[in-house]
């Protein structure tokens, strides 16, 4: 890292390792935060003194750039000293949705390169986090489960146990949790595919290969992680398939977790994947709404444990999280963390209409724009003006409130540049722009009632077009 530091900053011209740049902000403010918010932001192209990145939804780019954007601007300059500002682009909803699955994997890769360390010796990384204890079982993912628990109990009785299902449903954590309930009495090794081939080629390369072989040989619990990414490569598949004879031979427990069933993965030996299939091979299906409502329920009491009962999320609020954020498991405990980081900063809890605009990027809810037009027909209405007056350079007090709230709105509800939105209030000036929204949002906190009415035309714009938010 330090290295990379010193590089970069005496050569302008190289390109951001955005990565690297990300893996620095996940230090800096933390995994929840990181994974709540920064974690999908992409870097789209670098200028002489600015960057473009991309955020899923207009919601997450105004939150990271109210709390976390010059923060995020004093990381790229270690980098790229002549980087004077940020700009953002928001994503369309179906395009991130799509991309997800390839952008999960492409983080795999780097992440893994950037984390290796001196020797594959080193990498057994077992999380006490992912525990039996903590995971929550429903219909689709109890023979998992129970698979796992008793691979823990009875080594070697199931052997291999395959594990397979679609992307952030638990494999990871149940292969951990193995891990943790062996590792007392037992070598364990906890590997991803991946990781697996990058080690067998270094050790090729630095002339390692006996300790390779030793290493992973004499383990008692060898657990490998997606192994889909474990294709091509003949000489690693052979050493492969080598390693994995001796360990069942020798009475060690395999278990494997991947994103296929066996006779679905491509460019594996057909006799690997017969001696997956010959062990014990069991799916994780897509949680149904009365698991997704129990890892809710259940994550929402651990936080307020750890954050000594301040978080308070309406159950109205979990039952929608739970029934619109359906795919993966891990997009679920995520929609929970940002609300709750919402909450807190906030001090308040959340309405469900926020919780919309938080949670934009995830669910599927389809897009339906917000307008000026509409946001300034909705605040005339509620005022009693006409839009003639709203647009009028006349600057009547009774007036001048209601064009305020609207630009304000405006500003807060789309994506609308500040000139834009002059434009469209009678091509007033950005500057005039900037004024409004400064003094609603001071006044929202002075004055309660214009505060509650702001938070009702809100609901008012983002309801009265049911999809919107
Ligand atoms: P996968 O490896 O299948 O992509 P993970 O094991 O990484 O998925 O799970 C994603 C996230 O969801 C993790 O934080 C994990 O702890 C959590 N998780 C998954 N399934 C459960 C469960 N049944 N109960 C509690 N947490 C779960
Ligand atoms: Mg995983």
């Amino acid at each position: 890292m330090k290295n990379n530091l010193q590089n970069s900053t005496s050569t302008i011209d190289k390109r951001l390792e955005w990565q690297t740049v990300k893996s620095i902000m996940k230090e800096k403010f933390g995994i929840e935060i990181f994974e709540s918010w920064l974690k999908k932001i992409e870097l789209i192209d670098e200028f002489n003194n600015y960057i473009l990145i991309s955020v899923p939804t207009r919601f997450i780019r105004d939150w990271i750039t109210s709390r976390y954007l010059d923060q995020i601007l004093k990381i790229v300059k270690e980098f790229k000293k002549d980087i004077i500002r940020i700009e953002f682009k928001v994503r369309e909803n179906k395009l991130i949705i799509e991309n997800e699955v390839q952008t999960d994997s492409k983080e795999q890769k780097n992440n893994n390169i950037s984390f290796i360390k001196d020797s594959f010796l080193q990498y057994n990384r077992i999380d006490p986090n992912k525990n039996f204890e903590n995971f929550i079982t429903g219909t689709s993912n109890k023979l998992a489960f129970e698979a796992s628990k008793k691979v823990s109990q009875d080594i070697a009785h199931y052997n291999p146990l395959y594990l397979y299902g679609g992307v952030g449903l638990g494999k990871t954590h149940l292969l951990n949790a193995i891990g943790l309930n062996l590792k007392e009495k037992n070598k364990v090794m906890f590997i991803s595919a991946e990781r697996f081939m990058y080690q067998f080629v270094k050790s090729i390369k630095s002339n390692e290969m006996v300790k390779f072989k030793d290493y992973f040989r004499n383990t008692d619990i060898l657990l490998i992680d997606d192994i889909q990414f474990m294709n091509g490569k003949e000489a690693m598949q052979e050493e492969f398939f080598h390693t994995f004879n001796a360990l069942l031979d020798k009475g060690s427990q395999i278990i494997v977790s991947a994103d296929r069933p066996p006779n679905k993965l491509s460019r594996i030996q057909e006799r690997i994947k017969s001696r997956f299939s010959g062990g014990l091979v069991v799916d994780i299906q897509i949680p149904d709404y009365e698991l997704r409502y129990k890892i809710i329920k259940s994550k929402t009491d651990e936080l307020k444990l750890f954050y000594s009962n301040q978080i308070k999320i309406t159950d109205e609020i979990q039952k929608f999280i739970s029934s619109e954020v359906r795919s993966s498991i891990r997009e679920l405990v995520g929609s929970l963390n940002r609300i709750v980081s919402f909450s807190r900063i906030y001090n308040k809890v959340p309405s469900l209409p926020e919780v919309k605009i938080i949670l934009k990027d995830l669910l599927n809810l389809s897009e339906n724009k917000v307008t000026i037009d509409s946001i300034q027909t909705i605040v005339c209405k509620f005022f009693k003006i006409s839009k003639n007056e709203m647009l009028s350079p006349r600057r009547s007090r009774y007036l001048v409130r209601p064009r305020q709230t609207a630009i304000y709105l405006s500003k807060m509800l789309t994506s609308k540049s500040l000139p834009e939105i002059g434009r469209a209030f009678s091509n007033r000036d950005h500057t005039t722009v900037i004024h409004s929204v400064k003094t609603i949002d001071k006044l929202r906190k002075e004055d309660n009632e214009l505060n509650i009415n702001i938070d009702s035309l809100k609901n008012k714009i983002l309801y009265k077009q049911e999809n919107e938010i």
